[in-house]
């Protein structure tokens, strides 16, 4: 039967299941750039261009390895607009027999798909450690899940840092405590690698220069890679200049340092430019050969084969209901600025400023600064989901919801992670410069000039002190709390009240 075969924008690998066994004479793969899905959120245009421009790099290396490839232009006359539409047009105009298509990262575009009207057959993502049918069967049965415990199971599965009686390397899952450093000033981060845009992508810069003007964030330098070849020299330089000192410092932050020692390689794994079994594989062979210790090994491995797996499991497992997730009740509209940086909190302007610019900021940024304002400041989840979607080029909607909805704002009701990460400005002084230079001062509270974060975070536990208090976890916290004198937590609580007034009313903090 002759096959059409549509591979989607972030799934780029040559040797994603559904591309398996097909004929190049008889067959076809089908790759289409759309409005819909370019303009469902606001994608920051650098990461319009990373997609557009590594599918039309994909493209050519299939054509070159013999496949018949139609690819269809955003300014396509003929271009129907959404990805049902073009499978549709494709297979009605080819006559093909059979549809193929590996299982999508996005629960709207696979409902769609699956209500398009066509038979198709579906292909399991098997780029990924876990499928969705096995975590599954892990989460069968448990109330809440542990991203640890699944990332134990991992360990066994794939072997990585397991010595040959079952053990952990080192006698340890876990070595985090090593790694939450603050950046010493003796120390230098590599100067980020850089790409520059070949034809093809200068022709989707200007694609994307004229058609998303509209979009948040800056598009005047282009410099990530977007063929294989140069996400895997984007590797080589991490694991040459980045990986020894990444658990170190993989926690720290610094003004006008928007890298520091990440690898910088989330957007092109989660596109299909790398191989997450292969990545795994570098880390450990670094580790066993002395070349990097075994805590920035095993940090490295538990973002991917943990953290990165955990959080696509319980999207697959608890969407569509999951998205709708607001335990607190929030509704705040997200404040204006983050989508232009303009703002006095000084570590908020770093995040989000570099964010415009590169549309990257590292995990703690988001976590931290950002994900922890919004937590405190009780913005609407969706909307602050939708900001992180938009503004981030690795941001897919299985990586980004969880760790949004569940991580950063725990909408979920700590089905994801046991606890909010919520903290003062204490945690950013801690493991940043930021506040050494911001006008507000992180040593006071209550002041006209306190750092919003110290009253925000009292604000927030006082206010969901009901459903916080019995969380074993939070014990601390509330008996910290319950020691203040009655006068600090009123003022705490107005100044709270008033920051929290004043974003009411659109203006910045
Ligand atoms: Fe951020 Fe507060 Fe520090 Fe300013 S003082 S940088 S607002 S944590």
């Amino acid at each position: 039967n002759r096959r059409l075969c549509l591979v989607l924008g972030d799934q780029l690998s040559f040797d994603l299941a559904s591309l398996n066994g097909l004929d190049a004479q008889r067959d076809a793969v089908l790759l289409v750039e759309v409005m819909e899905e370019a303009r469902h959120v606001p994608h920051h245009p650098q990461k319009i261009v990373l997609i557009f421009s590594a599918m039309r790099h994909f493209a050519q290396a299939l054509k070159q390895q013999g496949f018949c490839v139609h690819y269809v232009t955003l300014d396509d006359p003929l271009n129907s607009g959404s990805v049902p539409g073009e499978l549709l047009r494709w297979q009605s105009q080819l006559q093909s027999e059979e549809v193929h298509l590996t299982e999508c990262g996005d629960w709207r575009l696979e409902h769609s798909l699956r209500e398009c009207g066509l038979p198709l057959q579906w292909h399991s993502d098997t780029r990924f450690l876990c499928s969705r049918d096995e975590f599954s069967s892990w989460a069968k049965d448990k109330k809440q899940l542990r991203m640890e415990f699944f990332y134990r199971e991992m360990r066994r599965k794939s072997g990585l840092l397991m010595n040959i009686d079952g053990t952990p390397a080192g006698g340890n899952w876990n070595f985090d405590a090593e790694n939450r450093k603050a950046l010493p000033k003796s120390v230098v981060a590599p100067y980020p690698a850089r790409f520059s845009a070949d034809a093809i992508t200068q022709d989707v810069l200007e694609l994307v220069r004229a058609q998303f003007a509209n979009h948040y964030g800056s598009v005047d330098v282009f410099d990530y890679p977007v063929t294989h070849a140069d996400a895997q020299s984007l590797w080589d330089y991490f694991l040459d200049f980045g990986l020894a000192a990444f658990g170190d410092y993989q926690d720290a932050m610094a003004c006008d340092e928007p890298f520091l020692f990440h690898a910088r390689i989330s957007a092109a794994l989660n596109i299909g430019l790398l191989d997450v079994r292969q990545l795994c594989g570098d880390v450990e062979s670094a580790y066993l050969s002395g070349r990097i210790k075994l805590n920035a090994a095993e940090g490295f491995i538990r973002q991917l084969i943990g953290w990165r797996e955990y959080v696509r499991g319980v999207y697959w497992l608890k969407m569509p209901d999951y998205a709708g997730g607001n335990v607190f009740g929030n509704s705040r509209p997200l404040p204006e600025f983050y989508w232009t940086g303009k703002t006095q909190m000084n570590c908020m302007r770093q995040a989000i400023g570099q964010s415009l610019e590169y549309a990257y900021a590292h995990h703690i940024q988001r976590l931290m600064v950002t994900g922890n304002f919004a937590l405190l400041a009780g913005i609407a989840p969706a909307e602050i989901c939708e900001w992180y979607l938009a503004i981030y080029m690795d941001a897919f909607d299985w990586v980004e919801l969880p760790n949004t909805l569940g991580m950063v704002m725990h909408a979920d009701g700590g089905y994801l992670g046991s606890k909010p990460y919520c903290a003062s400005g204490q945690y950013i002084n801690r493991m940043s410069d930021y506040c050494r230079t911001c006008v507000y001062k992180v040593s006071e509270s209550t002041a006209d000039n306190a750092c919003p974060f110290n009253a925000l975070y009292w604000h927030f536990i006082m206010r969901h002190s009901e459903l916080l208090r019995g969380n074993h976890r939070m014990g601390l916290t509330y008996k910290n709390l319950d020691r203040l004198a009655e006068s600090k937590r009123e003022a705490l609580w107005q100044r709270g009240e008033m920051l929290l007034a004043k974003l009411d009313a659109g203006e910045s903090l």
